[in-house]
């Protein structure tokens, strides 16, 4: 079940947010009287609550932000249990003084926000010792196993456990602790207001991710990369997973840098069948893969981890289809065939991973690529690997291209008034591309309108690999027309489509 946390400084609040979760769908709600500003009032929080509660109160040296006594305190955690609220939250060294009671049922809580700490089934034994109904164990995830160990803790525990890890590489096991066996996870009631590190929104969690459907059958696939949390991926394949009824769910994992290999081998017994690959991992998960597709090999970067049936992993580049496909389609060819481009001028904007894949695509098509990169060194070094022209960045408006590809982060979200190539270097004849996606129409997709050129959106090339991944981790064909909206909708003011 997912219990949602709620924190604000006044009771009206409280309780008009309550009413306002209950509406929203919730099930059980935290209420954290250690938020209140003015001494808590159990009687009026719970007095008509309209959903079981839990009664938390966290002291500063937990993380919370109770400022009275600790008699105070324990004063306001019996009330609340002779009340007859639902649950209390009672932490290690409290549950030992406070006795259980009427209906009330105990969570006996551990936190620990700096590490999870390797005796874990030991802190779980201690609180077994307490009387609880629940035993919550919640700790900082530093590196990917720790989510493994406390998985692992929720899934052989023989009381009922609520396990998880905090922090951005601790929300795979935030997702996954049901399936497990965990009885709650914890959310926010509102995505600003964050009330443990990691929590994600209600919505996001019962909406997006499915929480109370994942079971141990289940396919779980993700995305691993550093950073993450803006990815959205989740988001795309999440949608297409749901629409096409497939019993599977998409996480992403904040994976740090220079530790994809022995991260997803810590990560192994959560039996994850596939991930997309994102910055900074895209040359690693080239090297791990057991068997690479020959776009793979040529570009020397994977953004898709496949897993065999014994275990080992397969590795494809979808972007470089995507961008290759999204041209094709930008020139009115719906086919593969590719001969169009055999002789096109292509200026290419930037020289990283982007710009490796779009360089290969266009050039084993007979493109005659040109690359111009911020860095010249870049630009150098990856037009002479891959047998292409390179030029000054100041030079890129002196060709006159037939086709313009921008895989350079300008004009992304928030510099939205900034274009990588001047509106009077545009002509009509050119095909313009490019990759950004947030937003769709960046400056330079408006100036190339304006002009009246060709345009392809980083919506079209986002689609595409994301689609060509879903095909692969799931041998079914994509719903990409669902995944186009999801993703047009999550970066229009209307906001995510959960
Ligand atoms: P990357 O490896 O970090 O390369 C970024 C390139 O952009 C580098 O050549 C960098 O030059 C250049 N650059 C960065 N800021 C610049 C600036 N202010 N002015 C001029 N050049 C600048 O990143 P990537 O993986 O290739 O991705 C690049 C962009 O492509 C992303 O931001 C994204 O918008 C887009 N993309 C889109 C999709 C899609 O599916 N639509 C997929 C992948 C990427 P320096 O070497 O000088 O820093």
């Amino acid at each position: 079940m997912i219990c949602v946390s709620l924190g604000r400084t006044r009771h009206k609040m409280v309780v008009a947010e309550h009413r306002a979760l209950a509406e929203r769908g919730a099930e059980l709600v935290e209420l954290r009287l250690d938020w209140l500003s003015h001494l808590p009032d159990v009687g009026r929080l719970i007095e008509n609550r309209p959903t079981p509660v839990i009664i938390t109160c966290r002291r500063a040296e937990d993380r919370g932000r109770w400022r009275g006594t600790e008699e105070q305190r324990q004063t306001l955690l019996r009330s609340a249990i002779v009340s007859g609220v639902e649950y209390v939250d009672l932490e290690e060294d409290v549950a030992r003084t406070i006795p259980r009671y009427g209906k009330t049922k105990r969570i006996v809580s551990y936190h620990n926000f700096d590490e999870t700490p390797v005796d874990l089934q030991q802190i779980h034994n201690r609180l077994a010792r307490l009387d609880p109904d629940i035993i919550k164990i919640v700790t900082m995830a530093n590196s990917p196993g720790d989510i493994t160990r406390m998985l692992q803790l929720v899934k052989h525990s023989d009381k009922p456990t609520a396990g998880f890890c905090m922090g951005e590489i601790g929300l795979p096991s935030r997702i996954l602790c049901g399936r497990y066996g965990s009885p709650l996870t914890y959310c926010t009631f509102n995505a600003d207001r964050e009330l443990a590190p990691g929590q994600i929104q209600f919505e996001e969690m019962r909406d997006l991710y499915h929480y109370d459907r994942i079971g141990l059958d289940t396919q779980v696939f993700g995305v691993v990369g550093d950073p993450i949390a803006h990815s959205m991926s989740p988001l795309v394949h999440n949608i297409a997973l749901q629409k096409a009824g497939i019993d599977a769910v998409y996480i992403p994992f904040r994976i740090p840098q220079d530790t994809l290999a022995r991260s997803l081998n810590d990560l192994d017994w959560l039996g994850i069948r596939g991930f997309s690959v994102t910055i900074p991992h895209k040359e690693a998960a080239a090297s791990i893969a057991i068997r690479e597709s020959p776009t793979v090999h040529t570009i020397g970067a994977a953004n898709t981890l496949i897993r065999t049936p014994d275990g080992q992993w397969e590795s494809e580049n979808t972007d470089y289809d995507a961008i290759l496909q999204s041209v094709l389609a930008g020139l009115g060819v719906e086919s593969d065939d590719a001969s169009i481009l055999a002789g096109r001028k292509v200026i290419l904007l930037g020289a990283g991973g982007a710009a490796r894949s779009a360089a290969v695509a266009m050039s084993a098509h007979g493109a005659l690529v040109t690359i111009a990169s911020r860095t010249r060194k870049r630009a150098e070094t990856l037009a002479d690997e891959i047998g292409c022209q390179h030029c000054g960045w100041e030079n890129r408006g002196a060709g006159e291209p037939d086709i313009l590809i921008n895989t350079t982060p300008v004009g992304m979200h928030p510099n939205v008034n900034d274009t990588p190539f001047n509106a009077n270097w545009l002509n009509e004849n050119m095909l313009v591309f490019d990759t950004v996606y947030n937003p769709e129409q960046t400056l330079l997709i408006k100036h190339a309108r304006e002009r009246n050129c060709k345009v392809v959106t980083g919506i079209e090339m986002f689609v595409r690999q994301a689609a060509r991944q879903f095909e692969l981790f799931t041998s079914q064909p994509c719903p990409s027309e669902e995944m186009r909206a999801s993703l047009r909708a999550a970066i229009s003011p209307i906001g995510k489509p959960y």
